[in-house]
């Protein structure tokens, strides 16, 4: 069996396309910042830092999606550099993100994520956030998972330095 062709068919395998997609993120907190997570905001003393909204789980499901259809990262797609993306929704970012997984004939199964925060804790917001993401990325809430964790009060989100988020996404070959 030779690799995936550049549409990311790898020829001769038997059954649906699969495939998973990976992606991270980190802010710092700061004071006068809105708190907004997963497209949810959250109210907190201070907000995430950053040249766009600075949502993490968004930034991070935004990269997944990307990342199982091998079309680079959110920097790529989207660079800090350009002032078109000052404080801009990263709601946005994320559809267009999945435009472009489309127009490339993937389509999303299911969404894992994790925020890792110290404070405020998040189980209040976890259905809200839940409920968001499956519109955003067009699921039913029942293909998302949303998780929280502390950071142990050790390291920069225990310390209450950043906040962070993780999620996985797995994508079939729409047709396929
Ligand atoms: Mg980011």
């Amino acid at each position: 069996m030779s690799g995936p062709d550049a549409s990311g068919i790898i020829p001769g395998m038997d059954g649906p396309q699969l495939r998973v997609g990976l992606g991270h993120d980190t802010h710092r907190l700061a004071p006068n910042r809105p708190l907004i997570l997963g497209g949810v905001p959250i109210e907190f003393e201070r907000g995430l830092l950053g040249h766009s909204d600075a949502d993490i789980l968004l930034h991070a499901v935004t990269d997944a999606v990307l990342g199982a259809a091998s079309l680079g990262d959110i920097g790529d797609a989207f660079p800090d550099t350009d002032p078109a993306y000052a404080g801009i929704d990263s709601a946005v970012l994320l559809r267009r993100a999945l435009e472009r997984v489309h127009a490339a004939g993937w389509r999303i199964v299911n969404l894992d994520c994790t925020v890792f925060a110290q404070r405020p804790k998040l189980a209040p917001y976890k259905a809200a956030i839940r409920q968001r993401l499956a519109e955003l990325v067009g699921l039913p809430v029942e293909a998302v998972n949303v998780k929280a964790k502390t950071g142990e009060l050790v390291g920069p989100v225990g310390r209450e330095e950043a906040m962070s988020a993780d999620a996985v996404v797995l994508m079939e070959k729409a047709g396929g």
